[in-house]
């Protein structure tokens, strides 16, 4: 089932599709020039350590949406089997296993010359953070939503309200540039429609 990801080539990016448990996706992210790479919700740590081998990347980085065990419930195998120490658990909320650097609205990061913009939005859980990625030399921005948008849908409201979800698809996520690549958390698609 995983053995070959669906893979989208934005020139200098990559985003590989890893399928998991049910209906969850994780996202392997890669940056062409260097080879380093993230994780999106590696909640599969074995697909993913094998998608990253099968890239020949380097995984420097574990991007977490939020704490819930279907999204951050690999993170501790996953940051075990690295044995990194300098390994990059990013998260925006302390219930987030193995995480090493909490963020908040608007933090950058990098994963080798992409920039990563942490985007804060509440509601699903008070913690979830949406990962914008950007690169002058991509094709287009990508960005990674995790159970806050899906295709014609959105989360349960488990931990906030409908003015922070309103907020967080309508102005978040609304703002970003027309062309921004979306990388959701579920394949919900067909029962959202
Ligand atoms: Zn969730
Ligand atoms: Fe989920």
């Amino acid at each position: 089932m995983h053995s070959t990801p669906v893979s989208h080539d934005y020139k200098a990016m990559l985003v590989k599709v890893l399928p998991a448990l049910a209906d969850n996706y994780m996202y392997l992210l890669i940056d062409k020039q260097s080879r380093e790479a993230a994780v999106v919700d590696p909640v599969d740590p074995k697909a993913a350590l094998r998608a990253a081998e099968a890239a020949n990347v380097t995984i420097t980085t574990i991007l977490t949406t939020h704490h819930h065990w279907d999204h951050a419930g690999g993170n501790a195998e996953l940051a075990k089997k690295l044995k990194k120490s300098n390994l990059k658990v990013i998260g925006g909320d302390d219930r987030i296993p193995a995480m090493t650097r909490k963020v908040s609205h608007n933090d950058e990061l990098f994963v080798g010359s992409l920039s990563v913009k942490c985007l804060h939005t509440p509601c699903h859980t008070t913690g979830h953070i949406c990962y914008y990625v950007t690169s002058p030399e991509a094709e287009h921005p990508v960005v990674f939503t995790g159970d806050t948008l899906f295709i014609a849908g959105c989360g349960r409201f488990f931990e906030g309200t409908a003015e922070q979800m309103d907020t967080a698809l309508n102005k978040r996520l609304g703002e970003l540039p027309g062309d921004t690549r979306v990388y959701c958390g579920h394949e919900y698609t067909r029962r959202n429609l």
